[in-house]
């Protein structure tokens, strides 16, 4: 059985970081990616366009170049990849990680293929593979989607969207400028702040002049096939649709971390237990990297604040101070 000081579960870009930290250290690492790699960013909607600059979503010391000041989805797969080739790095792709377990003194891994052993365990698994439900009947017709991924699907389509943030933003505009009769439902009495400052006044100007119809203070109630049903402050509202794009966000594996015994907070936030500066979980040797570290929080942590967590892990394991 393969053995290692250091195992990485999860090939998106703070998973390869901390494999860049273990090769500086010479430490034996692995990196076990269940899809392709950076497969969160290869799922992300085909035109979309970081928030972030480029040089903040550089990792590993490689400048990471890009035509605009703001990359695309297209540039940053290119950059992680090369990122990936230049260091070489031991991983393994499209091999799921199934369950850990802790033995005495070491880590056993079990994936979809095979089982491995290490010293150290990183999680790095972000918060995208499971999308936050809304709980109503017709959720699980074929019609609803949780990932957007582009917009001529949707031409001449009814499309209803779910949500006031970057997602749902970024969806009804490029399914309107496609010829879709986009619809949006929101929570809340406006669009969300977060949403990228140079997008927002082109949703907020799309609603005013009734391009895209709104409603807020809104929840999607029920799904059929051929219309849907809104909660407004003015009642029931049903209307004819076609397809629902439920832009409702994403959460972290909780029951993966638990199986585990990764401690959670009680509220709702769920907290994987952790100490900020050594990113070590309750189980000694066994930490976290990245958006995963936030809980239900998953707007805390993004590749800009959490790409230095490699660099605090490998350290805190080099340092032989995990009391294991
Ligand atoms: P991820 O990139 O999600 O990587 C986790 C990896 O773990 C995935 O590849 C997944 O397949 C793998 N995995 C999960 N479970 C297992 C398992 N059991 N076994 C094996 N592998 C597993 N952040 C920014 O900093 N700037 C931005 O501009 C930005 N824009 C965003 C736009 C969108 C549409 C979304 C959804 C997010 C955006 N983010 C942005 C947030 C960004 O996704 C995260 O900051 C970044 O992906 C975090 O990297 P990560 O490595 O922690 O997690």
């Amino acid at each position: 059985k393969a053995h290692f000081d250091i195992l990485i579960i999860g090939g998106g870009p703070i998973g390869i970081s901390c494999a860049i930290e273990a090769q500086k250290a010479g430490l034996s690492y692995i990196i076990i990616e269940k899809g392709c790699l950076v497969n969160s960013l290869y799922n992300y909607p085909a035109n979309m366009t970081f928030f972030s600059t480029s040089e903040k979503l550089e990792i590993g010391g490689v400048p990471f170049v890009s035509n605009n000041i703001k990359p695309t989805r297209a540039e940053a797969l290119e950059y992680y990849r090369r990122v990936t080739d230049k260091f070489d790095l031991n991983l393994h792709l499209f091999e799921l990680v199934e369950s850990i377990q802790k033995l005495k003194g070491h880590y056993e891994v079990r994936t979809a293929k095979t089982s491995y052993t290490s010293d150290n365990i990183i999680i790095s698994t972000g918060f995208y593979d499971l999308p936050n439900l809304m709980n109503i009947p017709g959720e699980d017709l074929p019609k609803v989607n949780h990932y957007y991924k582009d917009p001529h699907f949707y031409a001449k389509q009814k499309v209803l969207i779910v949500g006031a943030n970057n997602s749902s933003v970024d969806a009804a505009l490029e399914t309107y400028r496609k010829g879709a009769d986009v619809t949006m439902v929101i929570r809340n009495g406006q669009i969300g702040e977060r949403v990228k400052y140079w997008v927002r006044p082109d949703i907020v100007n799309r609603i005013q002049e009734g391009s895209i119809k709104a409603y807020f203070n809104s929840n999607l109630s029920g799904i059929r096939q051929h219309e849907v049903d809104i909660e407004s402050p003015e009642g029931t509202i049903t209307i004819p649709n076609d397809f629902v794009l439920a832009m409702t966000g994403y959460q972290p594996d909780f029951s993966f971390l638990e199986k585990i015994g990764v401690n959670l907070s009680k509220d709702y936030l769920r907290l994987p237990e952790h100490n900020p500066e050594t990113m070590e979980t309750n189980l000694k040797g066994l930490y976290l990297a990245g958006v995963v570290c936030g809980g239900m929080n998953t707007h805390k942590w993004f590749i800009e604040n959490s790409r230095d967590h490699g660099e605090r892990i490998v350290g805190h394991i080099v340092k032989g101070e995990s009391n294991r």
